[in-house]
């Protein structure tokens, strides 16, 4: 098992208290995040499960928070992967930060971030009716 500095990201071999790279206080940091900032710190993890698992779960959560910083991943990861999953827990949120940015993805340049955008507007478009007619029942 490796073990990360949450700032600059190096390795190591044991679970170390402070890194010896950038001097960071690792477990002092990890103790003054919450679950959702934990998370969000887990976007840029080096190894690209971790941030895939991250972005669902904050997908799942729907902490706003989490907004801006999955954009900022969709924008510069180059793991087509990451994206689409950063992509995919986007579309859960209705902010409209999160709704705008989408929007601005469909004609994004790999073709499986184009695709999971292209079917997050479409089940959105799907949805829209459904609630219109509920609306008419009351
Ligand atoms: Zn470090």
């Amino acid at each position: 098992m490796r073990f990360y500095c949450p700032r600059c990201w190096q390795d190591f071999d044991k679970d170390l208290s402070r890194c010896p790279y950038c001097g960071l206080d690792i477990h002092g940091f990890w103790k003054s995040k919450d679950y959702v900032e934990k998370l969000i710190v887990a976007l840029n993890h080096p190894e690209p499960e971790t941030p895939i698992r991250a972005a669902w779960l904050l997908g799942e959560l729907k902490d706003p928070r989490a907004v801006e910083p999955l954009i900022r991943l969709i924008k510069y990861t180059e793991d087509v992967y990451i994206a689409q999953a950063a992509v995919e827990a986007l579309g859960k949120f209705e902010t409209p930060e999160s709704l705008h940015f989408l929007d601005t993805l469909v004609h994004h340049p790999v073709k499986m971030v184009r695709d999971t955008v292209l079917q997050i507007l479409a089940s959105r478009n799907r949805h829209r009716p459904s609630t219109e007619k509920g609306k008419e029942n009351v």
